[in-house]
């Protein structure tokens, strides 16, 4: 068994399905496997803009009509004649999305959310299924959330591994044997039945629950790059390709926050020692990079940014030493507010954190601590990772920023500094 990824850009407009199509037929015959899609192109930020607008009871039809208009568009492109199914098929999710968004309740932002944003992955799975049908390439469609068993921690749901696991093993081996798999990635059901999202770039981690459960022999996630980059080619200008990198070394660089693989994904497969192929859908032939149990030297460098990012300091309003009292507080208080900690040091009088730039959040920790501390704020900020870093790349991605915070391990070289330089670097 094989688990495929597609992303948003794989399924981008017409052209990107007919790809999918020989990347699929290019297959051996007796390989079926299970492919996991994301929503089309940017429609989960097209949703996100609608349903904002929506809570917000100002006028989405413009922006509604838009997405619609762009599936519909696409499905024109795709299908001959104005009386196969997957008019009706998309036709249907929309007008749950409109009952939706007409029925919404002012409360509830994130649950909400979790019910509307998950339609992009309905209709980008069904147009996957209905066009490969269409052309020859029989498979089953079958909905992820009767697979994928959540808690109901809205936007970020966390799945429920014994049920998940349970189910899948015991239903799709024997589709599998039958047909390959459609199906959607980033989206699952909490118990009470209510739709959920593994949080956005989810689908990869969806793509390794999958190979996880089925104990696949490999996972491929398709990609607009040619494998797994030591730098994101939209901020940097040199880059290069790792031909095979370990699994911990993958897990460490998603950490950080490169964008090429969801942070979770990685985990479970390493669990199960699954190979994770990172391969390009424009040139489906060329090798790509591959993350397994492997052993190398020293790998090049890799460069990591995170944008957005706010640095907080607390300072004792007595001038008193920082205790673990007072890191316990704010440890807890970081914590309650789902404020991940990036990066951080402590020192005599404050302890400093650079964290994700959420106003909303952000502010509601302020508010909480302030009668304890001094805080004080700086966004928004860069936090920029070297990893296994040398001289010469210390030097060069340092060069002309004004350093807030550094920190540095064997490693690992990290600093914070103000968003100063164009890009690509
Ligand atoms: N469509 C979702 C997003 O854009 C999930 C994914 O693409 O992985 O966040
Ligand atoms: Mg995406």
């Amino acid at each position: 068994m094989i688990v495929f990824k597609f992303g948003g850009a794989s399924v981008k407009d017409a052209a990107a399905f007919r790809n999918i199509l020989r990347i699929l037929s290019g297959l051996d015959h007796t390989q079926k496997p299970l492919v996991v899609v994301s929503a089309m192109g940017k429609t989960t930020n097209a949703l996100e803009k609608v349903y904002r607008l929506a809570f917000q009871k100002l006028d989405y039809s413009a922006a509604l009509q838009e997405t619609r208009q762009y599936h519909l568009q696409i499905a024109q492109e795709l299908f001959a004649g104005s009386n196969h199914p997957i008019h009706a098929a998309l036709q249907q999710q929309f007008n749950y999305l409109e009952l939706l968004l007409e029925h919404l309740q002012p409360v509830d932002f994130d649950r909400q959310y979790d019910q509307i944003i998950s339609v992009g992955e309905l209709l980008s799975s069904l147009m996957l299924h209905h066009f490969l049908a269409s052309q020859g390439y029989p498979n089953q469609w079958i909905d992820c959330r009767d697979y994928l068993r959540t808690d109901a921690t809205w936007r970020e749901a966390r799945l429920d591994w014994t049920w998940t696991e349970k189910q899948i093993r015991q239903h799709l081996p024997a589709v599998l044997e039958q047909q390959p798999i459609i199906t959607q990635g980033f989206i699952g059901r909490s118990a009470s039945g209510e739709t959920t999202t593994l949080g956005r770039e989810g689908s990869d981690f969806s793509a390794a629950i999958f190979a996880y459960c089925l104990r696949a022999e490999s996972l491929t996630i398709w990609k607009d790059v040619p494998g797994l980059l030591n730098a994101d080619p939209k901020l940097f200008k040199e880059t290069t390709r790792y031909e095979e990198i370990a699994y911990q070394e993958a897990i460490e660089m998603a950490y950080y926050g490169a964008s090429v693989i969801h942070p979770k994904t990685v985990q479970p497969l390493a669990q199960r020692c699954i190979p994770l192929y990172v391969k390009s859908f424009l040139h489906p032939s060329e090798p790509g990079t591959v993350i397994w149990n492997c052993q190398h030297e020293r790998i090049a460098p890799s460069f990591i940014l995170k944008q957005n990012q706010c640095l907080l300091s607390f300072h004792t309003k007595d001038f008193g030493f920082i205790s673990e009292q007072h890191l316990s507080t704010i440890f807890k208080a970081l914590s309650q507010h789902r404020l991940k900690i990036n990066m951080m040091q402590n020192s005599a009088i404050s302890f400093s954190t650079c964290v994700d730039a959420d106003e909303t959040r952000v502010e509601a920790l302020k508010a909480e601590l302030a009668q304890e501390f001094v805080i004080l704020y700086n966004q928004p900020l860069h936090l920029f990772t070297i990893k296994n870093y040398d001289q010469p790349s210390l030097e060069k991605l340092t060069h002309g920023k004004e350093i807030l915070l550094e920190q540095r391990s064997r490693q690992t070289f990290q600093f914070v500094c103000r968003p100063t330089q164009e890009f690509p670097l």
